[in-house]
């Protein structure tokens, strides 16, 4: 079988050198052919097509060790799966072994000392669920599905953010297995260069089996879900967006977005495919005062549908996930903005207006306050000028409409780039973007973390990432 070595040549390997590997696992190995590896190599966008030479699915840190061991012994490129939905498919590669995290997904949560621990293959709403159970919560994103390694150790940005900033500035610690096989911890007390170049530097380090959150009281209900109207009223909502977020407190979180309307209940049939105008808010404080804070939301102009409503934090933290299934093949194109101006909301609706498929949207996600307040060095996630994401969203179902996806996308971006702060989200980043982009995400943490590299990684055996070139 063909088998990508550490620095990338392709290699000729027996299929039974792998047999060492299942010994050595309490997790199962598959091999192209198995039943289980079609579902652990396919990825959340289905635009990547990559085949691993083997999927190991650890079923704990011995097995990850194991797993480190085993590729440095054999000279085997090693990637890593949390939950596969980053867009430019940095969870797999060809030829690679894939240590696949999806059977660690345990929880654990101290309620006294608001902190969880969960496994690394965990998604955000295995977290979600055993921290509701204590009404805390930590810091995560909006589809329960993403896996919450690769979120956190790229940034990370949810309902929360705008009280507690990005989700790598709420970590107590890590667990990592380094490219020496040592299960190290990496908090502010121990190896804290460590921790500092985990907290936006993404899998460079080595493989984190173990995240620890610090968690805040929010639910067990907020206010929250969407309020939709005709494409039509896209000025004036994006007007009534624009100032309600100006003023919002920061327990109010609010999303705009324009597509065309999804066949879902709450939206009457008749819309169903024409073009709409939403806006998304959660308020993650009180019910009385979210019920008052979205009120201007809800009674204005003449929605086509309402439900914005009290509910269960755990459903505000799911209501998304419909919309974004495993499988589609999906591009994007993202900036940070530090102010959503009027003209920006004109080529909203002017992009929007273009959309070739009705999977695809322009979304503005409201993520100022307490990010904004620590200093850039804090973490190479950085960008503490960020105020807003703009985020072009492309989606569809077959590769033959590729082409006409992606330059919409791509079109629309060009003209909206100018209102960025000059900064972009890692973990929005498709497979082709330049060097220059991951280090516009980068921000100025970059000649550090290739020091950090240097120390922990200096082979490079973590390569299948934003890699970091060691210093
Ligand atoms: C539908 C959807 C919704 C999203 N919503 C949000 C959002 O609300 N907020 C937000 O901030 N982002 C969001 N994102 C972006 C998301 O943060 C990234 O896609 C992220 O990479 C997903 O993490 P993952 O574990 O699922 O990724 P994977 O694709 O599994 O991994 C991504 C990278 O992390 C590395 N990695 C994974 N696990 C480990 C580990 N245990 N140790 C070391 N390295 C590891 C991988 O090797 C890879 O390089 C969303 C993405 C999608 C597709």
């Amino acid at each position: 079988m063909r088998v990508t070595t550490i620095k990338g040549r392709e290699i000729d390997m027996k299929q039974d050198t792998f047999d060492a590997l299942k010994m050595r696992l309490r997790g199962p190995v598959f091999l192209p052919g198995d039943i289980g590896y079609e579902e652990s190599r396919t990825l959340w966008n289905a635009m990547i097509n990559r085949k691993p030479a083997a999927v190991a699915r650890c079923l704990g840190t011995a097995d990850v060790i194991a797993c480190v061991q085993f590729a440095h012994e054999r000279d085997i490129l090693l990637c890593i799966k949390g939950g596969g939905h980053n867009i430019a498919g940095l969870a797999s590669a060809d030829g690679a072994l894939m240590l696949d995290m999806a059977l660690m997904r345990g929880v654990w949560v101290d309620p006294q000392r608001k902190v969880a621990h969960a496994q690394a293959g965990c998604l955000l709403g295995d977290v979600d669920r055993e921290t509701q159970l204590h009404g805390l919560a930590a810091v995560l994103g909006f589809v329960s599905l993403t896996g919450i390694a690769g979120l956190t150790l790229g940034g990370g940005f949810g309902y929360l953010t705008k009280r507690w900033g990005w989700t790598a500035d709420n970590l107590v610690g890590m667990d990592v297995v380094t490219a020496e096989t040592q299960l190290v911890r990496a908090s502010s007390d121990e190896n804290a260069d460590l921790f500092w170049g985990l907290r936006g530097g993404g899998g460079n380090f080595g493989v984190v089996t173990g995240i620890d959150y610090m968690l805040y009281p929010v639910g067990p209900e907020v206010v929250g879900g969407l309020v939709a109207w005709p494409a039509s009223e896209g000025p004036k909502v994006l007007n009534l967006y624009r100032t309600l977020a100006e003023q919002a407190p920061p327990e109010l979180t609010l999303v705009a977005l324009m597509r065309l309307a999804p066949p879902a209940p709450w939206l009457p049939k008749d819309v169903h495919g024409k073009p709409i105008v939403a806006m998304l808010a959660c308020y993650s404080g009180s019910v009385e005062e979210g019920e008052k804070a979205v009120a201007p939301i809800k009674s204005f102009g003449k929605p086509i549908g309402d439900v914005l409503v009290r509910r269960p934090y755990t459903q505000m933290q799911s209501l998304l996930d419909a919309t974004q299934p495993k499988g589609r093949r999906n591009y994007q194109k993202s900036e940070y903005l530090p102010r959503i101006e009027p003209a920006l909301c004109e080529k909203v609706m002017e992009h929007a207006a273009r959309i070739r498929s009705p999977h695809s949207s322009v979304v503005l996600f409201q993520i100022e306050g307490a990010l904004n307040q620590l200093k850039e060095e804090h973490s190479p996630v950085g960008n503490r000028d960020a105020r807003y994401v703009l985020n072009i969203v492309g989606s569809w179902e077959q590769a033959g409409e590729d082409a006409v996806n992606v330059e919409w996308a791509r079109n629309a971006w060009k003209d909206m780039k100018s209102f960025s702060t000059g900064g972009t989200y890692i973990n929005f980043l498709t497979e082709d973007e330049s060097p220059e982009r991951i280090e516009a995400a980068l921000g100025k943490g970059v000649k550090r973390l290739a020091e950090v590299k240097a120390k922990w990684d200096p082979y490079n055996v973590f390569r299948t990432n934003r890699n970091i070139k060691p210093a």
